[in-house]
């Protein structure tokens, strides 16, 4: 048995044959003997050629996968005349270089240029480049571009794939695909994400692997080659639970979270990193209900700066494409510890600098925050939440930084939007003052985690108290629907992001104290969606808390 592991670019799990992918080599020198008007015209000849060819694949691509991944090929059409592009292969065509070997160069040139980019996005860029020029060149020396795949399903395992490749392929006869070289934000990469292809990057496969027998575990990021029984057992069982979710999203895809007797209510999912997208999108959610940035501050060797915050928030927002992204500021402090912040040994953590009080206390890394998510909300949906509020004179004291960083971006002329500003209801204090807070903020989001900690003085991080911890005491519930009335006193909105939002057996209690949202993790969102729009409210009463 060999493995390697791989960025993962599509979740998913596939089982069979590994067939190494092998794409034609352009000629290294071709003795046409032509002038270089003549090697011009036959470029010209070959663009229009590509251009009706990815006329017909956008065509394609449109029916089989929608818009968005067919504008990825309209793209590459604008590429195809792109000015800058054109000179680069007029130039070499004139110093003598045969026009399929000056499309080539021109595209390694603007690839590498691409590539070197500081942004991920336009990095990625590189492959479309590379796929274009490789197209014309394809054209020119009559080559069949990538490989085509026949017989029984396999997986794939190539250098780098194109685009334009990966639609060339029987997807019929395409388990799932990993790649030595590329990026997860490529174009390819998107369209495996569209095709639902368990697909990873960054493989260090070896050709010697070709035709034997493999197991892609895209959730884990993982191939493993001539797997025991063991592995396959527990891989064919992944997969089963990956296809009935898959049969889940089919059946509940764009339908509403409703209830047989007509009640809404919102389900959102939680991450803690641009990385957990990918699965939110999979699970059709409404929005990313928590978006704990601690994550990114905890995996870091020291403080992120606005540059790496506003990109993470950026990818988050932009790949939720309209849906709302709460993205909580930092809750550093109590168990979430990193040794940069050089925090002070506290005898009782939980109690501690933590959170909306280190922010407070720590401004500077508090505003290199708000910046970054102010900014990232040009791009997208952005909420911010406040994490451990006891009072309302921390949320204005956060309210006043946050238009600090506004004013200081306007006079940098930084693009920003105008996110909403929620806090976390996760102590006693915040319920027993949530009038207040609800006609001051534009949303309450209980943590029912830390409230459960609170509420009954039972610390969640002791293993040894946990026959004491109840997140479903009747006092917490108090708690919930008091916040609850609370919001509705006030048209604000209120939603639940502790684990006790996918405990389904409270979620009709949670319907009827009139909770707006639930935000749960995103394996728990299509399960309770389904959950929710089996149930009937008719007929039974209160519940008894
Ligand atoms: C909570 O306390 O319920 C919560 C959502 O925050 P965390 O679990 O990250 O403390
Ligand atoms: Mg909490």
């Amino acid at each position: 048995m060999e493995t390697a592991g791989g960025k993962i670019i599509q979740g998913g799990v596939a089982t069979g044959t590994l067939r190494v992918f092998r794409r034609a080599e352009v000629p290294d020198s071709r003795d046409a003997g032509l002038t270089p008007d003549q090697e011009w015209a036959r470029f010209e000849a070959a663009c229009a050629q590509a251009g009706a060819q990815l006329d017909e694949l956008c065509g394609r691509v449109r029916e089989e996968l929608g818009e968005e991944s067919a504008a990825i090929f309209e793209i590459h059409r604008m590429m195809l005349e792109d000015e800058d592009y054109l000179d680069a292969v007029r130039d070499a065509v004139r110093s003598g270089e045969t026009a399929g070997r000056a499309a080539l160069a021109a595209g390694e040139r603007f690839a590498a240029a691409f590539a070197a980019m500081e942004d991920a996005y336009m990095r990625a860029r590189a492959g479309d480049v590379r796929d274009v020029s490789r197209r014309v060149a394809g054209i020119l020396d009559g080559l069949e571009g990538g490989g085509t795949l026949s017989g029984e399903p396999v997986i794939l395992a190539a250098e780098d794939l194109t685009p334009s490749e990966l639609m060339q392929l029987d997807r019929s006869r395409l388990l799932g695909v990993i790649t030595r070289r590329g990026s997860v934000n490529s174009h390819a990469a998107i369209l495996a994400r569209t095709m639902n292809l368990p697909a990873l990057t960054g493989v260090d496969f070896r050709d010697g692997w070709d035709g034997r027998m493999a197991v892609l575990d895209g959730f884990g990021g993982r191939i493993c080659v001539d797997p025991d029984a063991g592995l396959l057992a527990a891989m064919e069982e992944k997969r089963r639970v990956w296809l009935e979710e898959a049969d889940l999203l089919q059946e509940l895809k764009g339908k509403p979270n409703i209830t047989l007797d007509g009640r809404g209510i919102e389900v959102c999912a939680n991450i803690s990193g641009p990385g957990d997208v990918d699965l939110v999108l999979r699970s059709d959610a409404q929005g990313v209900g928590l978006f704990r940035s601690e994550f990114l501050f905890l995996e870091a060797e020291d403080f992120p700066t606005e540059e790496e915050q506003f990109a993470a928030y950026r990818r988050v927002a932009e790949a939720m494409a309209g849906k709302r992204t709460v993205i909580r500021t930092l809750d550093i402090g109590a168990d979430k510890r990193a040794d940069y912040f050089r925090l002070e040994k506290e005898e009782n953590p939980a109690l501690g600098l933590r959170a909306i009080r280190l922010c407070l206390t720590r401004r500077e890394i508090f505003k290199t925050q708000l910046r970054a998510i102010l900014r990232a909300g040009a791009f997208g949906n952005v909420a911010v939440l406040l994490p451990m509020i006891i009072s309302l004179r921390e949320v204005r004291e956060a309210r006043e930084l946050l238009e600090e960083c506004r004013a200081e971006l306007r006079e940098e002329g930084a693009a920003m939007g105008t996110p909403e500003l929620g806090v976390m209801v996760e102590t006693p204090a915040a319920v027993m003052i949530a009038d207040e807070l609800a006609g001051e903020v534009d949303f309450l989001s209980l943590g029912t985690n830390d409230l459960t900690q609170y509420t009954l003085a039972v610390d969640r991080q002791n293993p040894g108290l946990e026959r004491f911890w109840d997140p479903r005491h009747p006092a917490v519930l108090r708690m919930i629907r008091h916040t609850a009335e609370a919001g509705r006193r006030h048209g604000c909105r209120v939603c639940i992001c502790g684990d006790l939002a996918a405990d389904r057996e409270l979620t009709a209690a949670f319907l009827r104290m009139g909770v707006d949202e639930l935000s749960v993790p995103p394996s728990a969102v299509l399960p309770l969606r389904r959950w929710i729009r089996g149930l009937d409210l008719r007929g039974e009463g209160e519940a008894a808390f």
